[in-house]
Parts: structure tokens; sequence; C-alpha cells
């Protein structure tokens, strides 16, 4: 499946409920609405409608969220799109979480096929993890980083870098990450949707946070590439990888593989761009057959633009309407 500027669409990122238990100050409002759960396809939808992808030519699919552990019975949709794994099409399945519920699921997840999962975590510091996610502890988190360790699970810490908030910790969590065998990517943040705040505060060029960390670990460019905006550097006394993502400061549309599917079944062919499509419609319509939900999904990948224009100006209104949240990042 290749969409009009020749990239080839091979991963998909499925957002399986847009609630959460936390409420990070540059992803939510404190009080947000979220969707009444008639509008979110249901656990089989899910399962179909990524099946159909998979028969398309994906062949990674990562579950997210909101946070994708909290949706009742998710374990039953790893399980369902695990089995897909090898001669079903799939490589790879993977989800990002915030950790908050792997002490309960970490086997579970493993047991169903998943060997890598990220987890966001933005600071070490007790105190600045309760002011950042509002609501969250941060034991949970660490135990569920832990018991995912156990369990044999690969860990990627992902840090959204945020200016007076985690600045000063990036050494640590190196250092950290290094001692626990996990990876680290630092995110800059993106305009999406309102937060009850103002977004110039937070962001933090990476290229800045980059020159800092250079003072102190040797950063070796790495040939990594995942085909979306990260770029990769081994950390020489570690022998864990750094990566930046860096939408605000980098163009990395030209290679991008991925599209993105809501729990109500919008497809968005950018996450920095509003155009969708809508495949509960087809989904749900019994006159519509396999062969033309394909189609439906083809006709989207047709219209996948050829890139993003996020800006943070001065100008508070966020650059994308939608909440993170809607599609997983
Ligand atoms: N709840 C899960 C979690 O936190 O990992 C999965 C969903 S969360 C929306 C996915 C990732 O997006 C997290 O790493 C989070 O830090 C990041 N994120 C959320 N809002 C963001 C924003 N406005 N800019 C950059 N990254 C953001
Ligand atoms: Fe929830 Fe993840 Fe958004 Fe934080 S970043 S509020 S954990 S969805």
């Amino acid at each position: 499946m290749h969409d009009p500027f020749g990239r080839r669409i091979s991963y998909l990122r499925v957002s399986v409920t847009d609630r959460c238990d936390l409420r990070c100050v540059y992803c939510m409002a404190e009080d947000m609405t979220f969707l009444p759960k008639a509008e979110l396809l249901t656990l089989e939808e899910l399962d179909r409608l990524c099946g159909t992808f998979i028969g398309l030519g994906v062949e990674r699919i990562r579950l997210t969220g909101g946070e994708p552990l909290v949706r009742k019975n998710v374990i039953s949709l790893f399980r369902s799109l695990g089995a897909r794994i090898g001669e079903g099409g799939l490589k790879e399945l993977t989800v990002t979480t915030n950790g908050t519920q792997l002490t309960k699921m970490a086997d579970d997840l493993f047991a169903a096929g998943v060997r890598r999962i990220n987890v966001s975590l933005d600071t070490l510091d007790p105190a600045a993890f309760s002011a950042v996610t509002r609501w969250g502890k941060i034991d949970q988190t660490l135990d569920g980083i832990f018991a995912a360790k156990a369990a044999g699970l690969a860990v990627k810490i992902n840090a959204v870098a945020l200016k007076g908030v985690n600045e000063h910790e990036y050494d640590r969590m190196i250092a950290w990450c290094g001692e626990h065998g996990f990876d680290l990517t630092l995110i800059e943040t993106m305009p999406m949707g309102e937060i009850g705040g103002d977004r110039t505060d937070q962001y933090l060029p990476l290229s800045l946070v980059r020159e800092r960390i250079a003072e102190n670990w040797t950063l070796v460019p790495s040939p990594h590439r995942t085909g979306g905006p990260a770029r990769y550097f081994d950390i020489a006394e570690t022998g864990r990888r750094l990566g930046l993502i860096t939408p605000m400061t980098h163009n990395f549309c030209e290679a991008c593989n991925r599209v993105r599917l809501t729990c109500t079944g919008t497809l968005y062919m950018c996450l920095g761009q509003s155009d969708a499509a809508d495949l509960r419609a087809p989904l749900r319509d019994p006159s519509v057959g396999d062969e033309a939900l394909r189609d439906a999904v083809r006709a989207a990948i047709a219209r996948k633009p050829r890139g993003h224009d996020f800006v943070i100006g001065r100008d508070s209104r966020p650059a994308v309407a939608r909440h993170m949240s809607v599609t997983g990042g």
C-alpha cells in the first residue's frame, strides 16, 4: 500500500480509547469531556479493521490512547492481534503506555506476543511527576516499568522535554536508563488540543537539549530509523540509544510510513493535519464487505498529505484542534 508520494504505509497506530487515568499538562485539560462509550468501536471492530490494514500490507501495529491499558478487556485485542504475528502478516505489536497498569498486565502482554513497549516518564522526581501528570504517583509507574522488564519486555522511556520542569534532569535520566537497560527518547511538545494553558511556556527546542547533553555524554549518530520523526544516537558511555523527536525543528515527513486510527474509527493520514476518513460507517454497514472496506482504506491513503505545518507562535491556539490523546501520538 503506497500513498501518492510513493511512501509505503506499513505502520498503523491505533488509539483504543480517548480516556486516561492521568492528566498530563501538555496533553489534556484537567476537566476533559470524553466520548460516550457508544461512539467507540468495539474491540472486535478494532480487530477487524486492523486485520484489513494487515491485509493491505501493514506490518507493525502500536496500540496507544488515551491510556490503552485502562480500556476494559483490552488484553483480548492484544491477544487477537498477537495471533496474527508471523504467518498472519504482522511483524510486530507494540504499545505506548503511561505504565500505571503494567504491574497487573505486563505478563499478559508478553504472553500475547508483545516484546517492546514505550512507557512515558517525564521525570524521576516524585513531586515533579505528580505536577506534570496532575494525578499521578511515580511509584505506580516505576513499579510498572520494572514489572515490564521482569516480564521480558524491552522498555523505551519517552519523556516530553518541558522547559522549567525536567530540563535539568536529562543527565540523570540518561544514567538511570543506562543502569536499567532502557532506551530513552525525548519529545518536543506539539501544539495539539486545548490544554488550559500557554504552550510557549512549555516549549523547549531539542537542538538546545542535545547541545547540553553532548557536554557530558558522547553521542554517536545512529543509522537506526523507524520511518517516524525520531533521530537516534548511541550513547557511548551507557551503550543505550537516545532518540530525539523534533517535529518542530526537523522535517521528517518525507520518510513517513504511518497512519493513525482513532477509537471511533476515524483514520488520520497525518498527525499534524485535520483531514480524516471515517471508517466506522463502512465498517458498520452490513452491505459493505471486506473488499469494499479495503477500498475505503485505500481511498483514505490516497489522500495522505505530503506533510504537516506545526508552528508554536505567539498565537496560543493549538495548530491542530484535537488532543494528542485522540490519535495517541
Ligand atoms: N497514555 C499513553 C502514554 O502517555 O504513553 C499513550 C498516549 S500518549 C498521548 C502518547 C505520547 O504522546 C506520550 O509519550 C506523551 O508524552 C506524548 N504527548 C502527549 N501530548 C503531547 C504533546 N502535546 N506534544 C508532544 N508529545 C505529547
Ligand atoms: Fe494520559 Fe498519556 Fe496524555 Fe498523559 S500523555 S494524559 S498518560 S494520554
